[in-house]
């Protein structure tokens, strides 16, 4: 489905979807690559560029010996902060009728609004059409983004049954979500919730005149290339393009 509005000759021919890599370095004018295929079996493979395309809090942990070979890259993606999200994808066997792409869940004076709050009183922010571009007559998708700003929140991910306490918390105010769309609950076929949803990179000032964003965004070894919103610690999907589309210039120019 991915392909289908892409022009023939610029489709991912080599596309691993469900692969996840888990090691990077380099081997001699090459990048060697270890990742689990989707069936979990290790795998290699060797490229002549790499462009790592996910969050820099996960990459500074794959490549091999970064601290030591770029250390200035290294130390610029330890300053980079990111928000986690827990994300909830709820899929619906009926359309929704209701026309949005984000409904901001303010709701009323009770909203959290410092860390502290958040940690207290944490929940569903966001409500994205998930369905938004495609429109089934039959269906539909609920993205909910939950937020964890604060500075201890990753914990609440990792221990006292995080799954249960989450999904629990989750339903109620599942419901009142349907409530808002007009939804039944008989029509929700799925919950599929993401522990690690969908990080936030956190802007800070000063973080472009310091060179720290040139150290997060330039290659490594000029073999490995970055693109990611976090290359200007900027949740957006314009600069993630813009950068994508400076990257394969660059590497096609150079495969000749
Ligand atoms: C709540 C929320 C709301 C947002 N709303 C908007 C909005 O309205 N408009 C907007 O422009 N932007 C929005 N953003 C920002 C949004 O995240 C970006 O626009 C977009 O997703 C950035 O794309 P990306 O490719 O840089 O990163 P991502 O979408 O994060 O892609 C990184 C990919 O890397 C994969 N990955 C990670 N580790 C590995 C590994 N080891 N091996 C293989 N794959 C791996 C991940 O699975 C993921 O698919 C929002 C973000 C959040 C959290």
């Amino acid at each position: 489905a991915l392909e289908r509005d892409v022009p023939r000759d610029q489709r991912p021919r080599y596309l691993r979807a469900g692969c996840r890599v888990v090691d990077v370095r380099l081997h001699g004018d090459r990048v060697w690559l270890t990742y689990f295929d989707r069936q979990g079996e290790v795998r290699f493979l060797l490229a002549r560029y790499v462009v790592m395309a996910n969050s820099k809090h996960v990459a500074k942990y794959m490549i091999h010996d970064l601290e030591r070979l770029d250390w200035d890259k290294f130390n610029a993606m330890h300053q980079l902060h990111t928000g986690a999200y827990v994300v909830a994808n709820v899929l619906l066997d009926r359309r929704v009728q209701r026309d949005f792409y984000d409904a901001f869940l303010i709701e009323d004076e009770t909203f959290p609004m410092t860390p502290g709050d958040f940690e207290l009183n944490s929940r569903v922010v966001d409500m994205v059409s998930g369905h938004y571009a495609a429109r089934p007559r039959s269906r539909g998708v609920l993205t909910l983004y939950w937020p964890l700003p604060w500075p201890s929140a990753r914990f609440t991910l990792l221990i006292n049954q995080p799954w249960q306490t989450y999904a629990q918390r989750l339903a109620p105010q599942l419901h009142h979500m349907l409530g808002i769309v007009d939804v039944p609950l008989s029509a929700v076929r799925q919950v599929r919730m993401t522990r690690w949803g969908h990080a936030m990179p956190l802007s800070q000032i000063g973080m472009i005149a310091n060179g720290v964003c040139d150290h997060l965004r330039r290659p490594f070894q000029d073999r490995v290339f970055f693109v990611n919103q976090d290359n200007w610690l900027l949740p957006a999907v314009e600069n993630s393009l813009l950068d994508a589309r400076t990257v394969a210039e660059e590497i096609a120019n150079r495969l000749g």
